[in-house]
């Protein structure tokens, strides 16, 4: 597996980046750097977007079957280098095996692949009185993603935008590059015309900044924090264009009151699951679990034992469920909103902020239990790790909705109640992007993005595509 790249894609080429400074790519596990990749500049981010805009006018030309293959070239291209993605996951961000290759390689082939069917749910022209609306292509597209699902965010952005008839600039996260560079190798294989896809690796005040202020580039797609999503969104209002923007969250977990005993179980085995996924490190994570307040003793102890379940480990070897979060600076991060929480009069039911006993290196976190009040700061902000927050509620669905809606994102969510009407009734209150119902799946094709603080913009899916074109009406 190649971690060291002294390339960058422009106009159909590797070419060298016109400036001299690499990035670090560390391994989480072992805390050693793995290789280096370009330090991108502003004059490389022009480069991009000067062959990306003259490759527009050709790409929107094309049918949308011809672009529609061409996703389908780029998913079977994916899938035979599937085992590659997987690794560079793993081995960059920590990802434990099992998911690495369902999700972290998996996703992205399935987000190319879907586009033979979504094209067709979206309405490409349709009559409005005298007016015929047609959807265009928005134009060139810069794409700023992170790192927690590093090649799924690229794709969920790529795919849909090429689909559109787009054009795109790609800058990965510059902690978890190795993704992107072995996904703009299948796009040379595959032979899209020069310019239509092109990747600037760098930091995110250079090359992302340098993309989003960039006078040819008609829209920015960002996925990341809140922080440099506020910051984006700031530098394209000067344009003004337009933004997409995929957010934080602190997704609820509602345990309605009529659950039985078996049901409670299931409901909070879910519910960790969906927190611990990717070691915690998940947009959509279901971080608060909200629990009737005389059910509360319950919860804790079967939580205490679920908790053993997910042992830390090397992210390689197959059983591990819990890999070492991204980096150091991430690391140090969750300890300190655990501690803080536990400060501020949290109690601990599992993990802690001590580093595992047995994992003496790498960036672990252990799993961990907090029950806390709505309204702490561990129950409020995003904390991005292991880390699950019990919140005790007083009172029915009303009060329980309030806890559910009371934080300033709103991105994910899971309801849980033996009576599935109420779950969907309350479910369609809860002011955040999808929700699961007892248990319902993560379904790859419908739209995910957030309310509030979360962002705005939907991806995946057919409106996913819609988010990529722009509306002309012609009068007749
Ligand atoms: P981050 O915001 O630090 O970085 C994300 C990307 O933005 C990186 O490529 C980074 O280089 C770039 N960036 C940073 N500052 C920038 C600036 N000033 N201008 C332009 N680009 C800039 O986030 P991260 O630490 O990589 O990822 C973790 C965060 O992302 C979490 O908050 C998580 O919730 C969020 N996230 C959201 C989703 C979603 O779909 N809603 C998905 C995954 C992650």
């Amino acid at each position: 597996m190649e971690h060291s790249r002294d390339r960058i894609y422009v106009d159909g080429a590797w070419i060298p980046s016109t400036g001299t400074g690499t990035l670090p790519v560390t391994n989480p596990y072992t805390e050693q750097v793995l290789g280096t990749v370009p330090e991108g500049t502003a004059e490389d981010v022009d480069k991009a977007v000067r062959a990306a805009a003259r490759a527009l006018p050709g790409w929107a030309a094309t049918s949308l079957e011809d672009r529609v293959k061409a996703c389908t070239a780029i998913s079977e291209g994916l899938q035979a280098r599937a085992q590659e993605i997987a690794l560079a996951a793993s081995t960059e961000m920590g990802a434990p095996w099992q998911l690495a290759v369902m999700v972290q390689a998996g996703l992205p082939i399935i987000s190319f692949a879907s586009m033979a069917d979504l094209v067709d749910e979206v309405e490409w022209e349709r009559r409005s009185g005298n007016s015929v609306l047609v959807r265009q292509p928005v134009g060139v597209v810069g794409a700023i993603t992170p790192w927690n699902y590093p090649l799924h965010q690229i794709a969920a952005k790529v795919a849909p935008a090429l689909a559109a008839g787009c054009t795109v600039v790609v800058k990965p996260s510059e902690l978890v590059p190795g993704v992107a560079y072995l996904l703009a190798e299948v796009i040379d294989a595959v032979g899209l015309p020069p310019g239509v896809f092109n990747l600037v690796p760098g930091t995110g005040p250079v090359v992302g900044e340098a993309i989003v202020t960039h006078e040819l580039v008609d829209m920015v797609s960002f996925t990341g924090s809140t922080r440099a999503g506020r910051r984006v969104a700031e530098l394209a209002a000067a344009a003004p264009k337009r933004t997409s923007l995929e957010l934080g969250g602190k997704s609820a977990s509602v345990l309605l009151d009529d659950l039985s005993a078996e049901e409670l179980g299931n409901a909070i085995a879910g519910s960790l699951t969906g927190c611990l996924i990717n070691s915690g490190q998940t947009c959509s994570a279901l971080t608060r679990l909200l629990v009737p307040r005389d059910r509360l003793a319950e919860v804790e102890g079967l939580l205490e034992v679920f908790a053993q379940f997910a042992p830390v480990g090397d992210p390689l070897q197959p059983g591990t469920q819990q890999g070492p979060l991204v980096s150091k600076v991430q690391q140090e991060r969750v300890r300190d909103y655990i501690q803080k929480a536990i400060d501020e009069g949290a109690k601990l039911v599992a993990g802690g902020p001590e580093q595992p006993e047995d994992q003496p290196t790498g960036f672990f976190v252990r799993p961990t239990v907090l029950v806390a009040e709505a309204g702490s700061t561990i129950e409020q902000e995003e904390v991005f790790g292991p880390v699950l927050t019990v919140v005790p509620y007083d009172g029915g669905d009303e009060e329980a909705l309030a806890v559910a809606n009371g934080t300033a994102y709103g991105l994910s969510g899971a309801v849980w109640a033996s009576d599935r009407d109420r779950a969907v009734a309350f479910a369609k209150r809860m002011r955040t992007g999808q929700v699961g119902i007892n248990g319902g799946a993560f379904n790859p094709t419908a739209p995910f993005g957030g309310f509030g603080q979360s962002g705005y913009g939907r991806e995946l899916g057919s409106l996913g595509i819609e988010e990529f074109t722009n509306i002309t009406s012609l009068q007749l």
